[in-house]
């Protein structure tokens, strides 16, 4: 396994990040770690995903067992997994002493006996890949479309009086009018049962996937208004705005998400998987014939390592400040940004925060940002 300086005392109270790389089929816009779900490569997964916890544990003195602060099963789709593969993963674990243990699901993947043993097993947040609730829209997109409406999902989680339940909606793609977006998103706030969280984000079309090649998107203006949409339908809802693509009920914050929002460090497991312990990035191979070969012959999974310098960290913290309500400090913003409506002053940090025009160029603020 490759040697990383970072000692014992840094793996502290850690959150885990776990990729699950199956996924029943392959979407058009999709540049994660994936394959399509297959039987004999999931059992073998788990075992060599196990066998990569305890060979890096045992390596770095962590203690994953009684250490772990909160701990994240994303894809992929991790509940292609059996209750059985994802319990025998979570017994490396003390559940018990876990503040948040969340899994992201397939929506066709939720019924009430699935639920209702994942909570069983541990887990105390789902999340839940709608993306969105027109099947024919997203088949243009070049993803499957569910048969579960998120309908059925909620009366689901209100039998089992489960209310720490997500939602993932994407928008900024051609072939969606502002309107659609408005009545979907007014369907899901609507639900007797509706998500506590709902995470909206903007496609983003990856160079190398196959919507990419056939896409042209003319969205700055676009994207200014859905922001706008946004923030006005889930404020006035009761939510709160946590990140800019995310949204939560008080008290339903993501406490792991918050964790990569505020820069702090997580380890991660399994292929593709990303790991952060500062001022150290890695990043564990994406293939998954690759990832079970390396674990199978004792050799490190990790890919890519790269060492942040100071300045690195500061500009990231200061990035990623930018994108939740903590803002950032006037000083590392000209002020024209003010004047062209981009960020305001929140009263009472005194700090700049995006606004809908802001969030919409994000990118650009942040290369705004003078160090
Ligand atoms: S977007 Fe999600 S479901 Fe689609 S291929 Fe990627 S990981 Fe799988």
């Amino acid at each position: 396994m490759l040697n990383l300086d970072i000692n014992a005392s840094a793996l502290q109270d850690l959150p885990v990040y776990i990729h699950v790389p199956f996924c029943d089929s392959i979407c058009d816009f999709c540049a994660f770690s994936k394959v399509l779900s297959e039987k004999n490569l999931i059992t073998k997964y788990v075992e060599c995903l196990t066998k990569e916890i305890k060979q890096f544990c045992n390596k770095y003195s962590f203690d994953i067992f009684s250490k772990t602060k909160t701990l994240y099963f994303g894809g992929g789709t991790p509940s292609t997994l059996s209750i059985d593969q994802l319990e025998r993963i979570l017994s490396l674990f003390n559940t018990d002493a876990i503040d948040e243990i969340t899994i992201e699901c397939h929506p066709d993947h939720i019924n009430l006996s699935y639920a209702e043993q994942l909570l069983r097993i541990g887990f105390n947040r789902i999340s839940v890949g709608i993306e969105n609730i027109d099947g024919n829209m997203l088949t243009r997109l070049g993803r499957s479309p569910h048969n579960k409406p998120i309908s059925e999902i909620s009366t689901i989680f209100h039998e089992l009086n489960f209310d720490n339940w997500s939602v993932d909606f994407m928008f900024g793609y051609s072939d969606m009018s502002l309107d659609s977006f408005s009545s979907m998103l007014d369907y899901a706030l609507g639900l007797s049962f509706p998500p506590s969280h709902l995470s909206l984000y903007a496609l983003t079309v990856e160079p190398g996937t196959p919507l990419y090649s056939r896409s042209q998107f003319e969205l700055e203006d676009d994207l200014i208004r859905y922001y706008t949409l946004i923030e006005n339908t889930m404020t006035q809802k009761g939510y709160q705005f946590e990140e800019i693509s995310n949204w939560h009920k008080p008290r339903h914050g993501s406490v792991h998400n918050q964790n990569y929002w505020s820069h702090g460090d997580w380890i991660g497991f399994g292929p593709g998987a990303y790991s952060t312990v500062l001022p150290y990035r890695w990043l564990n191979t994406k293939k998954v014939k690759s990832y079970i070969d390396k674990i199978d012959s004792a050799i490190s999974p990790i890919g890519h390592v790269e060492c942040l310098s100071k300045m690195d960290i500061t500009l990231e913290t200061l990035m990623l400040n930018l994108r939740t309500p903590m803002g950032i400090q006037q000083k590392y913003l000209p002020e024209v940004l003010l004047k062209d409506g981009l960020v305001v002053v929140d009263a009472v940090t005194q700090r700049y925060i995006l606004t809908p025009k802001g969030k919409a160029l994000c990118n650009y603020v942040c290369s705004q940002i003078v160090l």
